[in-house]
């Protein structure tokens, strides 16, 4: 199996650069951010705890959130692959995944990380605050704030993933296709 993690801080480019590899290697695609947010369109129990935390820019909790995402692992018996989009953010969640995929016999190939510095990446939520909907690219303080909590509680996923020897930086900065020529190569090397 070909198992990716697409890791990078909000506005990096994570949804539109899984799009586009999906299709390429035909692999399922699961962005926890999406998954909540069905389910607070849904209305669902998860949906409106998670509104909660999404709505100030935080974290949800990682028993919640790993167990929702190994249900979705789960109902995804015959995959290829995964591209897990968004997931892990904590090492919690890193050591949950692994263990999870231990229990599949298959486990993470590799992390791609799209570098990109903070300041375009303020620039980059705005823009798609205007037309995206999300309410959590639309608050200047929101936005700061799940910066910081990237800076804080995820970059550390990083060090987990450099130990395996399984992480690829990738420059986030440039024209999508460069990007996903970039990431494909990664891929492939
Ligand atoms: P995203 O669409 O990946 O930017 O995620 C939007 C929001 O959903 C985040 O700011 C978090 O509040 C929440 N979220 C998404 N993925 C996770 C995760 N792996 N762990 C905890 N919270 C998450």
């Amino acid at each position: 199996m070909l198992n990716i993690v697409l890791f990078g801080p909000p506005g990096a480019g994570k949804g539109t650069q899984s799009a586009k590899l999906i299709e390429k290697y035909g692999l399922i695609h699961l962005s926890t951010g999406d998954i909540f947010r069905a389910n607070i369109k849904g209305g669902t129990e998860l949906g409106n705890l998670a509104k909660s935390f999404i709505d100030k820019g935080q974290l949800v909790p990682d028993e919640v959130t790993i167990g929702m995402l190994a249900g979705e692992v789960n109902k995804n018996p015959g995959a290829k692959g995964f591209i897990f989009d968004g997931f892990p953010r904590t090492q919690a969640q890193a050591k949950a995944l692994d263990e999870l995929l231990a229990s599949k016999s298959t486990a993470i190939s590799m992390m791609l990380a799209l570098e990109v510095e903070e300041e375009e990446l303020r620039k980059r939520l705005l823009l798609r605050g205007k037309d995206s909907g999300r309410a959590d690219d639309q608050n200047p303080e929101v936005i700061q704030n799940r910066i910081n909590v990237y800076n804080g509680e995820t970059m550390p996923v990083k060090d987990f993933y450099t130990a395996q020897g399984k992480y690829k930086g990738i420059n986030g900065i440039g024209e999508i296709e460069s990007i996903f020529t970039n990431l494909c190569q990664a891929i492939e090397a």
